[in-house]
């Protein structure tokens, strides 16, 4: 039997804690910020300069991105082996500008234009709160690597780029991003992003439409055709279930596609994305978009018959998994959560995680949530009991044996 584990944290200090960093601005790709605050933080509660450090993974990342992933390394005071303990800095745009404010036993912001940045100041709030507590307490535990990740809003991309041996091999890992700690996810979808430039020709729609090639005319069959062959929205296949959505359609600029009723339009651009919980259905469905934009543009043609062109391109945005619910990882999770009273359930998301890379690194990690709430919008706010609840699940996590 594991010993009962500490349940003690010193809550006013993870709330300031929490404050603290809800009060810096870090935006997706922005995160320089918030990763010294975090660095500045852990010093403080005694984790030795020399044991955190930035990697590179900026350097890879396809768009700009002030710093690489913050990782800290603390000494195990057991031999057990080693495990992770991770969470995202970055927060969404709309967070810019939060003015985070103690409201009972909630933190609200008193700017009604943003984001509070919940998503994930909690779970950076927690891993700091956790080494702080590890080291406070004394308590024994094994080698622990904490990893904050950048761009994880934009993409998952500190999680995509990081090279795991940065992460020192760890056993299993356990991400902080969500609501509540009783909820833990053991799996997430998987999606693919992709996009297609349609080359038609202009010419006076009045005086010479047939010299003119259509790009609205081949997006517009092509999507067409996608949604009756219920390929769009939600996708259900031969038993295989999966989603897909035209996210926009313009030009290059994000303005519209042609500019003039008199103009046959020249150019479309169209970004849509795919999702599934099984890989190969997810290449499946954007598959079915690349071949309706294909045969659409033979379709339209000019007086000479030549057709349209289209370029399509997609990317692995990232891949699906699922652990089984006899994953060491997820036993350890639900038998600690037990143990602290807090019925925890096992969930899949139809969202990406970090995790998600993680899995695909070799590392199998399970989340849970400290606090969020209504992300991504006005209305956040975290739930202070949800906090003190994933912060304890945490401290718990790293020191059963
Ligand atoms: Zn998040």
């Amino acid at each position: 039997m594991p010993p009962a584990p500490p349940l003690t944290i010193d809550t006013p200090a993870a709330i300031d804690r929490l404050l603290r960093f809800l009060s810096v601005e870090g935006i997706t790709g922005e995160e320089a910020a918030i990763g010294k605050e975090i660095a500045t933080a852990l010093k403080e509660v005694g984790v030795p300069a020399a044991a955190i450090r930035y990697d590179d993974a900026n350097t890879r990342i396809p768009a700009p991105t002030q710093t690489g992933n913050l990782i800290v390394d603390l000494p195990g005071t057991t031999d057990a082996p080693r495990i992770l303990f991770m969470t995202h800095m970055d927060t969404v745009p709309l967070c810019a500008g939060a003015k985070p404010k103690r409201a009972e036993n909630r933190i609200v912001n008193e700017n009604p234009k943003a984001a509070l940045g919940g998503d994930n100041r909690t779970g950076c709030a927690a891993l700091v709160t956790l080494a702080a507590e590890l080291i406070r307490q004394n308590l024994p535990h094994p080698p622990i690597t904490m990893f904050f990740t950048v761009r994880e809003e934009s993409g998952l991309f500190g999680a995509k780029h990081v090279q795991p041996a940065e992460l020192g091999g760890p056993k299993f890992g356990f991400n902080i991003d969500g609501r509540s700690a009783s909820e833990i996810t053991i799996g997430a979808i998987g999606a693919d992003r992709w996009e297609v430039e349609i080359f038609g020709k202009a010419s006076h729609a009045g005086v010479h439409p047939e010299k003119g090639i259509s790009a609205s005319m081949v997006a517009s069959l092509a999507l067409a055709d996608v949604f009756a062959n219920g390929w769009f929205g939600k996708v259900e296949k031969n038993g295989k279930q999966g989603t897909s959505n035209v996210g926009s359609f313009g030009d290059a600029a994000g303005k519209s596609a042609g500019n003039a009723t008199n103009v046959v339009t020249d150019y479309v651009l169209i970004r849509g994305e795919s999702r599934s919980h099984d890989a190969k259905f997810v290449r499946d469905i954007t598959a079915a978009y690349k071949l309706a934009f294909e045969a659409a543009a033979k379709k339209v043609k000019d007086h000479k018959d030549k057709p349209a062109k289209v370029k399509f391109t997609s990317r692995l945005d990232y891949v699906p998994f699922r652990l089984p619910d006899d994953a060491a990882v997820v036993k350890r999770a639900v038998a600690v959560a037990k143990s602290m009273k807090l019925k925890p359930s096992t969930k899949v998301t139809n969202g990406g995680l970090d995790a998600n890379w993680m899995v695909k690194h070799g590392i199998p990690t399970i989340t849970f949530g400290a606090g969020q709430n209504e992300i991504h919008t006005v209305n956040e706010f975290v739930d202070l009991k949800d906090y003190e609840a994933g912060c304890r699940l945490a401290l718990a996590l790293a020191t059963m044996e």
